[in-house]
């Protein structure tokens, strides 16, 4: 079994305001550890005026974290990164209390989270504008500029991970940042607020409001939140997407996704095996780039084979980690039964299965495989956020990839071949942001951003990475002249 220290009081989760922490005064919410179902935590909301006066305090803190230079911002970022290795077991083990994780995925999303602070910190000399003489004495120049106060909504599957995509590049960009976490995994985030004040951040420059639906309402609403970064379902980023938008504001706001990993004969068995296998249960499927249908093209069996050696051996508590809530636990049970109504066969049965009698009122669910799904079926097109992976028969690859392309979604896409054509066919035609070949979690590393396209996101540009930089700034341009110039038009 994983091993995971379980706190022995409840956890309470406050607020952090104008450099302050406290609590709200709005619905109390309890926190559940999905490990055994206990509450393990608390937080009372922010009521729409407790969200206004911190974001006030963030706006006025926004003004000199602006003009303070971005080689001191990047100081406290320094520490800032320090501090999260120094505590990395203690914010792993509250990953994994409020979401889930074992404890090898914890530590991973936190390392993943630390590369995005690693590029924030070479933005002081990767990022350092340009500036030529475009004419006698004329000089044109860009500057980047913080936007002033930012926000930033995040999901429950990566408490470190997601926000940890934004806000080093969100605050060394030089902007006064409002994180609302996740209503399921909010105590990570007292965590991170903590290592950042013990890093020198100046009071307001960062905002943490516990809450729901209506403390996201009031955070977009504010006159001050010049941009809103969202990362969540697709039903609720297209939700936020408008009404941030609807704002006359900027919004990135990337949503749900039902990834398709293509399958020829020629692959490597048990290369395709293993990374099938564990793009599907990794993180007991909850991550947005989890493998969900695969597509078999032609004889397969022995690859299928391997999958399921590998599924089998990812044993639930010590190798598979738990689902989010007993709802979503009986939204999947449901899900499968709907599969195999729609004429699926049962390779794997992964329900009703718990790892031990301490853990037996937990949210479990082991790796389920559906084997003959039909294109078109619930199995084959819905989001399921689970361990569960739909196998679609396919006679060739233009089948397999009509199939990918009708999918509304388009997050990642992946084949397992040998056949470089093959793969290149995919990467030219699969309807998704990020590609893979031979690899069944297709994350860009640091500098290569992430996100996705289609359904799957809704904005423009992506959240981490080069590309994430617009999003989080202005680009001023100047044009100088300080000597009289007689013979000519500047623009001439
Ligand atoms: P969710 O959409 O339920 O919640 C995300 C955030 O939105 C939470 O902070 C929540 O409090 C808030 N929220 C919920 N309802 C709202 C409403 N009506 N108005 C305003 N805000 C609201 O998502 P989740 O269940 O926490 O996370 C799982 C989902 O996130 C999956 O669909 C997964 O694919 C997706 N996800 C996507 C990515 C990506 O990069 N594309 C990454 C991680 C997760």
């Amino acid at each position: 079994m994983n091993t995971i220290n379980f706190p022995k009081e409840i956890i309470s989760c406050p607020n952090l305001c104008g450099g302050l922490w406290s609590e709200g005064h709005g619905k109390s919410v309890d926190i559940y550890s999905p490990y055994n179902g206990k509450i393990v935590g608390s937080f009372k909301s922010s009521t729409p005026e407790e969200s206004k006066v911190a974001i006030d305090l963030a706006q006025k803190a926004s003004i000199k974290w602006k003009k303070t230079p971005i080689k001191e911002r990047t100081q406290i970022m320094f520490k800032f990164r320090e501090i999260l290795i120094r505590d990395i077991d203690l914010i792993a083990n509250t990953v994994s209390l409020e979401s889930g994780k074992i404890a090898p995925e914890a530590k991973a999303g936190i390392m993943k989270g630390l590369e995005v602070l690693e590029f924030a910190l070479s933005l002081q000399n990767l990022d350092s504008g340009a500036k030529m003489e475009v004419s006698r004495g004329v000089h044109c120049e860009y500057r980047r500029e913080a936007l002033g106060v930012v926000a930033s909504i995040t999901p429950f599957n990566f408490p470190a991970m997601v926000p940890m995509w934004t806000i080093p590049i969100a605050i060394t960009l030089g902007n006064a940042y409002v994180w609302k976490p996740s209503e399921k995994t909010p105590l990570t985030a007292t965590l991170v607020g903590a290592a950042l004040i013990e890093a020198g951040l100046p009071p307001g420059v960062l905002t943490i409001l516990n809450g729901e639906a209506e403390t996201v309402n009031a955070i977009i609403d504010h006159k001050d939140v010049k941009a809103v970064g969202f990362v969540g379902s697709s039903k609720v980023a297209k939700i936020v997407y408008q009404r941030t938008t609807g704002h006359g504001k900027r919004a990135l706001c990337l949503g749900g996704a039902k990834n398709h990993i293509v399958l020829l004969p020629d692959a490597d068995p048990t290369m395709a095996g293993n990374g099938i296998a564990d793009s599907f249960t990794g993180c007991a499927g909850q991550r947005c780039m989890a493998a969900s249908v695969l597509l078999a093209v032609g004889d397969t069996e022995l690859h299928i084979e391997k999958i399921k050696e590998r599924a089998i051996e990812t044993t639930i508590g010590s190798k598979m980690g738990a689902i989010i809530t007993k709802e979503q636990v009986d939204f999947l049970n449901i899900a499968i039964e709907a599969a195999i109504k729609d004429g699926a066969t049962l390779l794997l049965d992964g329900r009703n299965q718990n790892p031990g009698a301490e853990y037996e009122n937990g949210y479990w669910i082991a790796p389920t495989i559906l084997d003959n799904v039909k294109a078109g079926t619930q199995a084959a097109v819905a989001e399921l956020f689970g361990p569960i992976i739909s196998i679609v028969r396919c006679k060739n690859l233009s089948e397999a990839i009509n199939i990918e392309n009708s999918n509304e979604y388009g997050n990642a896409a992946s084949i397992f071949t040998n056949n470089g054509a093959a793969a290149e066919m995919i990467s030219q035609n699969a309807s998704a942001g990020m590609i893979g070949i031979n690899i069944g979690v297709p994350v860009p590393r640091e500098p290569f951003s992430f996100g996705g396209i289609n359904q799957s996101k809704f904005g423009y540009g992506d959240i981490t990475g080069i590309h994430s930089l617009n999003f989080w700034s202005d680009s001023k341009k100047v044009t100088t002249k300080w000597q009289t110039q007689n013979d000519n038009n500047w623009m001439s």
